[in-house]
């Protein structure tokens, strides 16, 4: 049914190491996101379901609308529990890490996981993953993790083993990491996959509601704000959002309020790319999110000039100064690329 894209010899000592496990460590990037907890959900309900021992761990907290997850609750925080995680970490002899591509991308967590002596493998979807795992099944052109998950179980034998809590975990992330299939999404076979996924049990517009009909009154609000003092340049076909500090203590933010508001200018006529800076409330930094239609690659922009990264069409990075100096970052950065924003099909 599904392309055996995953190389079997990859598969092939992936088994061995499963079978030789008992213990197992889960690990996803900070600020973990749809897909990281999906990814990460789906493989462990699997391992569960295999009586292996496996644990979840990330850097930081995860949002509230992915709290539904079956068993979700048992996912440790590396930040509020160091002690118990960096024992897991060092006692696991198999270490799984997902949708991350760069030992950084887990933050504080990275010595203990660099250290562990626990056989390492990577499943991720980023390009250019760092070597730090013995088996690397890294593959770009598909749009999640969580789906190359699904691939994995499915291409070592066991899709008769995924349960409904597993699916929902799985499609969880592929939903998420495509916009509810609005992005990267037109590869049939993520069509077919959905389908296995409904035959477990899953309720797929339900999962969409608890997803993304979940947000409070002041995040709704606050969008509204942050679209009133959007800026549009329509000879760059670019628009950028911005929100700072005092405007997130003026709506009540809380983390993840601002999740999915740089895609709302995509939704304008002409837009290729859409920008979003956040004043940090932890780090003396500005977060920059970057949304692309087409052909344009957000990731080299935020590569060049934000010393970022990403995907050609969601990309990211960090910029350690004001808002002012990063928005100027910006016009610099759509001045140079003002050839390719015009040539951009929509
Ligand atoms: P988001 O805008 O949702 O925070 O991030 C979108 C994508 O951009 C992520 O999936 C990740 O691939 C990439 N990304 C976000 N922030 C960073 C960053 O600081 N550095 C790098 N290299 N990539 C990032
Ligand atoms: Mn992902």
């Amino acid at each position: 049914m599904l392309t055996n894209i995953i190389e079997q010899t990859k598969i092939d000592h992936f088994s061995q190491w499963l079978r030789d496990a008992q213990n197992v460590v889960i690990v996803s990037h900070v600020s973990p996101d749809g897909d990281a907890i999906g990814s990460s959900m789906g493989l462990w309900h699997f391992l569960r379901d295999a009586n292996k021992r496996a644990d979840v761990i990330v850097p930081n907290a995860f949002p509230d609308f992915l709290k539904w997850m079956p068993k979700s609750e048992h996912i440790l925080t590396y930040d509020r529990n160091k002690d118990i995680a960096d024992r897991l970490i060092a006692e696991a002899d198999l270490i799984c890490c997902l949708d991350f591509n760069a030992i950084r991308r887990i933050d504080a967590m990275a010595d203990a996981i660099l250290e562990a002596d626990a056989n390492k493998i990577l499943i991720d979807h980023h390009l250019y993953p760092e070597p730090f795992c013995g088996i690397i099944i890294s593959h770009p052109e598909i749009s999640s993790t969580s789906e190359l998950v699904f691939r994995t179980i499915c291409q070592l034998g066991h899709s008769d083993k995924i349960t409904k809590e597993c699916a929902e975990c799985i499609y969880t992330g592929m939903m998420t990491d495509t916009g509810g299939f609005t992005y990267n999404s037109n590869n049939r076979e993520i069509y077919l996959i959905i389908g296995e996924l409904l035959s477990k049990g899953i309720d797929k517009d339900a999962i969409y509601r608890k997803v993304f009909n979940t947000y409070s009154e002041s995040r709704l609000r606050l969008m509204g704000h942050v679209l009133t003092t959007m800026q549009v340049f329509p000879s760059h076909h670019a628009a950028l959002i911005t929100l700072t500090k005092r405007e997130q203590s003026g709506f009540n933010y809380i983390r993840g309020d601002s999740e999915g508001f740089v895609n709302i200018p995509l939704t304008i006529k002409g837009v290729v790319l859409s920008c979003f800076l956040r004043e940090d409330t932890e780090k003396p930094m500005i977060k920059i999110s970057l949304r692309s239609v087409g052909n344009f690659p957000c990731n080299k922009l935020a590569a060049e000039f934000f010393n970022g990264g990403g995907h050609l069409n969601a990309s990211g990075g960090e910029f350690y100064g004001t808002l002012a100096e990063a928005r100027r970052v910006f016009l610099q950065a759509l001045d140079a690329y003002k050839p390719l924003l015009n040539e951009t099909e929509r």
